[in-house]
């Protein structure tokens, strides 16, 4: 597989493991509100392994959006993931 290679990679936020960037999915916070990336400003990336397991999701989540509305940002992930697949 040597196309991989030059594939590009990125860092999930919650187990920092560097992943193709295709394999991952993109979000970004908004005044401490968690939205897919809309192309505009700073975004950040979470793995499939994080989205399905994720004990240290929630903290992750929560240090990028800066707040401790762990429950609104869970919610809005799985929507986000929901209309994704
Ligand atoms: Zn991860």
């Amino acid at each position: 597989m040597s196309q991989n290679f030059h594939q590009p990679t990125r860092m999930c936020i919650s187990c920092r493991e560097r992943s193709i960037q295709s394999d991952l999915i993109r979000l970004q916070c908004v005044d401490g509100e968690l939205n897919s990336f809309n192309g505009i400003g700073r975004s950040f990336y979470l793995c499939q392994t994080c989205l399905d397991d994720g004990k240290k999701l929630p903290k992750a989540l929560m240090r990028q959006c800066r707040t401790n509305k762990r429950e609104q940002l869970m919610n809005k992930l799985k929507e986000i993931i929901t209309d994704d697949r």
